[in-house]
């Protein structure tokens, strides 16, 4: 597979700017031998921001994006349609946590810059080592199979079974209840176990 990575780092207004110097560490992201293409912006997950990610992809032949930013949790998502759109499969694409692990939560502007720098590196590695995914539907039976008639067998064929499903329990014993059908009480409330 061709390794062309595009990296965007974002500022997040002064969120990530105030602790990191986001343009150091997109010129250090250019210096890495797969990157091809590296930028800063204010707002990435801004429309215009997603705009620069499809355009660069298709200008400079991108072949992975990695974009340091904020949690995955947070716009994992926003930007996986981004490299889509741009005709990048999604899981060509990797999140550098330089907010939440690193602007947030530091305050040497030198030591958080390295460590983005850091981050964006580990990020571009992955990045060229992920495979293309394809997102595909299977259908299931929605029924369970648990073996194994004790206390953690018992309670999810209970929940299984309050969610609406079918539940078949398998116990190898003569009886279910597990290893707390053997005891007489239990700490702390001495209630009687069986
Ligand atoms: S992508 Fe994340 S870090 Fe960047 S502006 Fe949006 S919320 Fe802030």
């Amino acid at each position: 597979m061709k390794k062309r990575v595009g990296v965007f780092v974002c500022a997040c207004g002064t969120n990530i700017a105030n602790v990191i110097d986001t343009e150091k560490v997109a010129r250090a992201a250019q210096e890495l031998p797969e990157v091809v293409y590296s930028t800063e912006y204010k707002y990435m997950c801004s429309d215009p921001g997603q705009d620069m990610i499809k355009n660069a992809i298709k200008e400079h032949d991108l072949e992975q994006v990695v974009i340091a930013s904020c949690s995955p949790r947070m716009h994992e998502g926003t930007f996986r349609k981004a490299v889509e759109a741009g005709g990048i499969n999604p899981y060509l694409f990797e999140m550098a946590n330089i907010r939440e692990q690193d602007s947030w939560v530091h305050k040497d502007r030198d030591k958080a810059t390295r460590k983005a720098v850091d981050l964006v590196r580990m990020a571009v590695n992955k990045v060229v080592r992920n495979i293309p995914l394809q997102i595909s539907t299977i259908p299931v039976t929605k029924k369970a199979l648990i073996i194994g008639g004790g206390i953690a067998g018992m309670q999810a064929a209970l929940d299984i079974a309050e969610a609406g499903h079918q539940v078949v329990l398998v116990e190898r014993e003569a009886s279910i209840g597990g290893k707390m059908a053997q005891l007489d009480k239990t700490f702390p409330t001495m209630d009687c176990s069986a």
